[in-house]
């Protein structure tokens, strides 16, 4: 096997010493700080955030790096390093900032734009977090996730540029300078500024994100799993027992970069929205118990099928489509439920708790791609490769059409792991994912 299919997450400090002088170079003045968040993987849940069913997400080492100084006259200047999003500078005027923005489809510079109208958002209610009036910025970004690869690259985005606003433009970033910020960011802060960063994606950039990858990238836990609960986002970190003994997950990024905002995505939402109306929810969690389990879900089917027995179209929606996205949301928060009632017990011992997440994370897969049918081929022959090679389990996560497979699998099965994929497409690329931090200032 070769090194070159592994995108190795860098070297902090180093990441941070080149950014800066980049921007030195291109602003002609001195960067004030540099902000990290994190990508994520989620061991499942996808598809069901703005259903306020349970995810369980962990954030990568591998993240997104924005370097910044503030200026005053509300402008923001903003440049990527990513190869294939550079267009230079981009210059964003005040009135410029906020949900009025042009839409569809969204440059780069929205997701970030979008964050500083959001904190200013926050503000109104929070004096502490209440941006300057005439507060504006210069951005360098700089990433080492792969961009549209299902493992939150906008998140990542969004929440270090909301850490580098916070820091540069309010009373809370003058009270606590440079790193002392990480320190003084409580847990209800940080549940605040990935709600902001919600509202920027949502708002500004007009992408559906429920804020599973938002609570990610802002509240992970190194060496944890967050359980999240997206009724009350509520978060219970928990050991991934397996991980701490011996077994991998890694990210498999197909090369495929996915393009949620296409409209696939929306249409596969608005199904399952359309199921929740006819059961008379808002959202989809509802329909289950407190702990659901697989007979809960033959009976809201049940009801589903009594219901639109009549009919020949759901809001103009096929039928049998949203039953489909209706199984999926319900059978993957019955999933979510198993894994954080394993990985909460202490009585388990590595290999039953390896299969058993393997063979949560394979189910989770089949879901994906027969029911709320977003699956592609490579990430269905990733998962294939991977189980033939030993692994123990693998699902496609984040949104689908495109992005990344995780596998977990023993170290001894990687290197054939690695031969095989490396066969199926040179633009495969392996990221270990070691649970990893949230977003933090360098
Ligand atoms: P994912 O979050 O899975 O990577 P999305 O489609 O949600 O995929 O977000 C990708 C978009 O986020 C990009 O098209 C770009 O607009 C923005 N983005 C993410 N990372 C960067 C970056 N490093 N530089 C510029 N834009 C970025
Ligand atoms: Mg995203």
């Amino acid at each position: 096997t070769t090194d070159a299919v592994w995108l190795a997450p860098g070297e902090p400090q180093e990441i941070q010493s080149d950014l800066v002088t980049r921007f030195q170079e291109e602003y002609g003045r001195a960067a004030s700080g540099t902000w990290f968040a994190p990508g994520r993987a989620n061991l499942n849940g996808e598809h069901i955030d703005f259903h306020a069913g349970r995810c369980l997400p962990m954030a990568l080492a591998h993240g997104t790096y924005v370097a910044a100084a503030p200026r005053t006259d509300g402008k923001l200047r903003l440049r990527t390093l990513d190869a294939s999003l550079d267009d230079g500078v981009t210059t964003v005027r005040p009135d410029q900032i906020g949900p009025d923005a042009p839409a569809e489809p969204a440059h780069w510079s929205h997701y970030v734009s979008g964050v500083l109208w959001a904190l200013r958002e926050l503000g109104r209610s929070q004096p502490e977090f209440a941006v300057d009036a005439d507060f504006g910025a210069d951005l360098l970004v700089v990433s080492t996730l792969p961009i549209g690869g299902g493992l939150s690259s906008s998140a990542a985005l969004e929440c270090a540029s909301i850490l580098a606003f916070l820091a540069l433009g309010t009373p809370f970033g003058q009270d606590n300078p440079l790193q002392d910020l990480n320190a003084a960011l409580t847990r209800q802060n940080r549940t605040d500024l990935a709600a902001a960063c919600v509202r920027a994606e949502v708002e500004v950039v007009g992408a559906g994100t429920g804020g599973l990858d938002q609570s990610a990238a802002m509240r992970a836990r190194p060496g944890k799993v967050l359980s999240l609960d997206c009724r009350d986002f509520s978060v219970t970190p928990l050991d991934i027992g397996c991980i701490q003994r011996g077994y991998r997950l890694i990210a498999v990024d197909t090369g495929e970069a996915h393009r949620l905002a296409d409209g696939q995505f929306g249409d596969r939402r608005a199904d399952a929205e359309a199921a929740a109306r006819l059961l008379g929810f808002d959202r989809l969690r509802d329909a289950l118990p407190e702990h659901p389990r697989k007979a809960d879900v033959s009976h809201v089917l049940e009801e589903f099928d009594r219901l639109a027995e009549q009919l020949e179209a759901l809001e103009g929606r096929s039928i049998e489509a949203c039953r489909r996205r209706l199984r999926h949301a319900l059978t993957e928060m019955v999933r979510s439920e198993k894994l954080h009632h394993l990985l909460s017990g202490e009585a388990y011992g590595v290999r039953h708790i390896a299969s058993t997440v393997g063979d949560i994370l394979t189910a989770a897969h089949m879901s994906m791609r027969d029911d709320a049918e977003v699956s592609f081929d490579v990430a269905d022959l990733v998962v294939e490769t991977a189980l033939a090679q030993g692994a123990e389990g693998a699902r496609l996560i984040g949104g689908g059409f495109g992005g990344s497979v995780l596998v977990l699998i023993s170290p001894a099965a990687i290197p054939k792991l690695t031969a095989a994929l490396e066969r199926i497409s040179r633009g495969i690329r392996l990221l270990d994912v070691a649970p990893s931090a949230a977003a933090h200032a360098l």
